[in-house]
């Protein structure tokens, strides 16, 4: 990742297409068209690499988190469970619908503690919402189970782990509701742009009219459809799609990439035993976009963190001091620092942050370096790359 190293003909052959027929919008205009429907041929080409029966196309990946959730029937006051290390759109997604964010620990995994999940659940708990961050995924297993045993919703946020799987099924396709991001520097990217994905008839019609006002698509005249309930514009525009179409033909090419690059990385740093692996939960394989490590202590990763980029080992994330990807910097959440007012089912029901105890988390991701995969890089600077990153680790040993 990300896939925009990549641009080329195809890309531009797709989006020529539109320009040459003019029709930006996805929907409606037939006549002036020339047959070209980006955004649907995307959509199905996303049911087929995502074995599912259903693809909506939006605006972006946040888009989709939230329209995924309008799509349940999510609303004021519904608590919907997310991991403390993951991107602001998590509770963004769940906040614009007047839900509540409710943050849960990280175990080895780096994504939802299934045990943490159980005790965080409460009569108004209706969505657990997994997030697979940097290309590998949650215990999607017992996280079913529990949605199963409490009659939840199991929503996976795949934006970062695109082509994954987990026991045979594409990353997303899991649970009951997936969503992934096109943004411009995801695996798959279309500038900004994002999906949902199911096999639940009622959801996909949801999603599909309220990602577009309300509208029922039914008939050829747009100006006389209904409104069967209230929605939303978070349409992708036709220039988008077709980007996006070219790239989700590429993904198979991405990862073959991906996993050759980490695997040659990961081989080179096993000579330093103290080096150890985020773990991926059993019947998983990852995307390959990101390596991650966890040094022994918070101490060495920070200075491990700081040789990499000393030696020039660029793309290393440090997340746990991150402004945007972990619950320590998000005091804009924590204090609901909001432009308008909050509604005052977030405010009464959102536990207090500034208390909450994520010890587990903090042990985990303190520890935690997480190297960007570049698609573009040659052998020679993959190789070149891996003896820097096993000096610059071994000098702070
Ligand atoms: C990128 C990302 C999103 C949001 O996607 P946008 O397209 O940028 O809105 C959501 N969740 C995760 C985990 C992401 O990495």
């Amino acid at each position: 990742m990300p896939g925009f190293e990549f641009f080329g003909e195809k890309e531009r052959a797709e989006v020529q297409d539109v320009l040459d027929s003019g029709v930006l919008m996805r929907y409606g205009f037939d006549g002036m068209r020339n047959n070209h429907w980006k955004a649907l041929e995307l959509e199905e080409a996303l049911t087929k690499r995502m074995e599912v029966n259903y693809a909506q196309l939006v605006s972006s990946g946040t888009a989709a988190l939230t329209v995924a959730l309008a799509s349940a029937g999510i609303g004021a006051g519904d608590e919907v469970i997310m991991p403390t290390f993951t991107f602001v759109a998590s509770f963004e997604s769940i906040l614009a619908l007047g839900a509540v964010p409710v943050l849960v620990d990280v175990d080895n995994t780096l994504t939802l503690d299934p045990e943490a999940v159980e005790n965080a659940i409460t009569s108004k708990t209706k969505v657990i919402m997994p997030v697979h961050m940097c290309g590998s995924m949650a215990n999607l297993k017992a996280l079913k189970e529990i949605c199963s045993k409490h009659k939840l919703i199991l929503l996976e946020d795949a934006c970062q782990a695109i082509g994954g799987s987990y026991e045979g099924k594409p990353l997303g396709s899991y649970g009951d509701l997936g969503c992934f991001s096109f943004d411009y520097v995801k695996t798959i990217t279309c500038g900004e742009g994002g999906a949902v994905i199911t096999n639940n008839k009622t959801y996909h019609k949801n999603a599909d009219h309220y990602s577009d006002h309300g509208h029922d698509h039914i008939g050829k005249d747009r100006g006389a459809e209904n409104h069967p309930f209230l929605g939303y514009n978070y349409r992708i525009s036709e220039l988008h799609a077709a980007v996006g179409l070219a790239q989700i033909k590429r993904l198979d090419e991405f990862l073959v990439i991906q996993k050759k690059t980490y695997t040659t990385l990961r081989n080179a740093l096993s000579i330093i035993p103290e080096v150890t692996y985020r773990a991926v939960p059993e019947g998983g394989e990852e995307n390959y976009s990101f390596l991650t490590i966890f040094l022994p202590t918070e101490d060495l990763a920070r200075s491990a963190h700081k040789a990499l980029g000393k030696a020039g080992v660029d793309a290393c994330f440090y997340w746990y001091d991150n402004n945007w990807h972990y619950y320590k910097k998000w005091s804009h959440l924590t204090n609901l620092t909001s432009l308008g007012k909050i509604p005052n089912e977030v405010k009464e029901q959102m536990p207090d942050y500034n208390k909450a105890d994520f010890s587990k988390s903090d042990h985990w991701l303190g520890r935690t370096i997480s190297c960007l995969i570049k698609l573009s890089w040659t052998d020679e600077e993959v190789q070149n790359r891996a003896d820097k990153m096993v000096n610059a680790i071994k000098s702070i040993l």
